[in-house]
């Protein structure tokens, strides 16, 4: 199996390039984030503290995340139900990278992804990817923009979508985010040593894809 990790901060388009990287190869996109937002969801739904590890852990060996694919496209459930779309929104992201600190939690996904990658060629997507879950993979990239950059491509695609929002304000989300993935203290996001660093603050999605594809 040929296996392309693909690490970074929120915001640095991560997923929008793993996708096209992907299809291009005619591999699996697997967007690790969006199942730390699926668990992040089931405690939300549920009420439950995020302060308190018991209970979220408790939450999140209760609850099966699976993914699906559709056209190309992947699906996250959470017990059977569709969450893809309703796992985007702002308010979820910030409580995701407030409940991947926990190693219990981390330990239910971390495994789901390597048993992926071990049957499918796949581009993974996630803060730990190269580091933690693959550190065997073939090629490794680590992906960032500026903070300013990455904040103004949240605000067009939050704008896009048609949802009320502050740049400020995101700026400043994407900053704390930052902060929590970068700093916990079980897997935090560094560049893996033998991860290829591309920044995309200057770049063009079609020259970033070209750019890793080149690399393969
Ligand atoms: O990539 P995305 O913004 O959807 O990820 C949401 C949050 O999930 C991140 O801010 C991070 O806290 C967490 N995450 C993680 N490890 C991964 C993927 C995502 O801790 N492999």
């Amino acid at each position: 199996m040929y296996n392309i990790a693909i690490d970074g901060p929120a915001g640095a388009g991560k997923s929008t390039i793993a996708k096209i990287v992907a299809k291009e190869l005619g591999f699996i996109y697997v967007d690790t984030g969006a199942m730390y937002r699926t668990l992040a969801l089931a405690c939300f739904r549920d009420g439950i503290d995020t302060t308190d590890e018991e209970a979220v852990v408790a939450k999140c060996q209760s609850v099966e995340v699976t993914l699906g694919y559709e056209d190309g496209t992947q699906k996250v459930y959470l017990n059977g139900e569709d969450v893809s779309t309703e796992i985007r929104q702002e308010e979820i992201g910030n409580l995701t990278s407030a409940i991947a600190v926990y190693s219990g939690v981390r330990k239910i996904l971390v495994a789901l992804q390597q048993d992926l990658a071990s049957k499918n060629n796949v581009v993974m997507d996630g803060r730990d990817i190269g580091t933690a879950v693959l550190p065997n993979a073939d090629l490794k990239i680590y992906l960032t923009a500026s903070v300013k950059t990455r904040a103004k491509r949240r605000y067009d695609e939050l704008v896009e979508k048609g949802q009320d929002c502050d740049l400020e304000e995101i700026e400043k989300d994407i900053e704390d985010r930052d902060y929590r993935d970068m700093n916990r203290e079980v897997s935090p996001l560094t560049q893996a040593d033998d991860a290829v660093l591309v920044d995309s603050s200057d770049m063009t999605i079609d020259e970033v894809v070209a750019k890793i594809i080149s690399l393969k």
